[in-house]
């Protein structure tokens, strides 16, 4: 049995970590959970380093190629997820486009190690569908594929998904709660313009826009979520799970608006999206933002 080196024995999630790589049962599929987001993907990386270390009693030796390469993040055999900055980055999730993206990135061989690490970063922004999309490659792993899924808390993770993996909480799950509570504070805010652009009322909608004064960062996350909201009510409640938060307010807009205003309340939402982008004035890009919607 081969040593394994380098984790904090003190932490007992830890200490299991270790113990199953030495043993050479770590599993397939594995969410780490908890402590910062720096902390988790050194941790993440400290795995796959143990995990593809070409070294036979002690690892990771840190002198092997292998070793060398995933702490310089060059390993092509490490490969590792992070979701798309930008404004409002947070809000957008992990799509299922980008989930499609790993299960091909998964069918792929080994290029260099025995295997092949898969680190997502930030995976508690996985929507629904991209969780759905990823079940069978984490369900059925290659012997030589190991997934590990960074979260803040694993809250938003289906019961299926995380059924078919192992769970380390490794550090205390608040530490990233008050960045969290941005996205909720940006869910509610898309709730309420979709109420009121659901009553047709000039007034209602701008008075729904009185929390993006000054607050373009708000203004921007939300919008997203907006879209989300209005591509549910067209869809006619398909592709929505139950107990997604946004089906209320999706129901109402399905009973108020017909699809082509729903169309153009998307088509405007992504306006306001590419003006903010291009550094609108926000008092403007607000000012249009509440005339459209009235308008539709
Ligand atoms: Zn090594």
């Amino acid at each position: 049995m081969r040593k394994i080196t380098g984790f904090n024995t003190g932490v007992k999630a830890q200490r299991m970590i270790q113990s199953s790589l030495e043993r050479e049962r770590f599993a397939h599929a594995v969410i780490l959970e908890g402590a910062t987001a720096q902390e988790r993907l050194d941790l993440a990386k400290k795995i796959a380093t143990s995990l593809i270390c070409e070294s036979d009693d002690t690892a990771p030796c840190g002198v092997c190629k292998h070793c060398r390469k995933v702490f310089s993040d060059s390993h092509p055999d490490v490969h590792i997820y992070m979701p798309t900055k930008g404004d409002g980055y947070k809000t957008l999730g992990i799509r299922v486009d980008d989930a499609r993206k790993i299960r091909s990135d998964s069918f792929v061989t080994a290029n260099e190690a025995a295997c092949r690490v898969f680190i997502i970063v930030d995976a508690q922004l996985l929507k629904i569908e991209a969780q759905n999309a990823l079940l069978k490659t984490i369900e059925e792993p290659q012997n030589s594929e190991y997934f590990i899924l960074l979260c803040s808390n694993r809250s938003g993770f289906l019961d299926t998904f995380l059924s078919r993996c192992v769970s380390y909480i490794i550090g205390d799950i608040r530490q990233e709660f008050k960045k969290d509570s941005a996205v909720a504070e940006a869910l509610e805010a898309a709730k309420g313009v979709a109420k009121s652009w659901g009553t047709s009322n000039a007034f209602e909608i701008v008075k729904a826009c009185g929390v993006f004064d000054k607050n373009k960062d708000l203004f921007s996350a939300m919008l997203p979520f907006l879209q989300d909201i209005i591509v549910s009510a067209l869809r006619n409640g398909y592709s929505c799970e139950d107990g997604d938060e946004l089906q209320n307010e999706a129901q109402l807009l399905r009973d108020k608006k017909s699809p082509e205003a729903l169309l153009a309340g998307f088509d405007t939402v992504g306006e306001i999206i590419t003006s903010l982008a291009e550094n609108a004035n926000l008092n403007l890009a607000l000012a249009r933002f509440a005339a459209k919607l009235s308008m539709i």
